[in-house]
């Protein structure tokens, strides 16, 4: 699993860009993130449900995309970062 990207449509999420413009899709983004937040506290509580957290995952992985088009990180640059981060983690245990 390491190093490999999850492939998902530039082209969509470039269209879904122009259509509803940065500010609300930033907005989406956020709202994502905060939908994940309460799956993942579900989870916790016991009263989860799998597909649900699935989704939720799958939202925001698309969000992540998203924001890198949005606001110009290449993907060289997030995987350096998170490779430094891993590293560091890596040390901490
Ligand atoms: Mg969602």
């Amino acid at each position: 699993m390491s190093g490999r990207m999850i492939d998902i449509s530039e082209h969509i999420l470039s269209k879904a860009i122009l259509k509803n413009g940065i500010t609300l899709q930033s907005v989406v983004c956020m709202e994502e993130c905060a939908e994940l937040a309460k799956e993942i506290s579900k989870q916790i509580r016991g009263s989860g449900a799998r597909t649900h957290l699935l989704e939720e995952m799958a939202d925001v992985t698309i969000c992540l995309k998203q924001l890198q088009l949005m606001y110009n990180i290449p993907d060289d640059d997030l995987n350096l970062v998170i490779n430094q981060k891993l590293a560091r983690l890596e040390g901490r245990l």
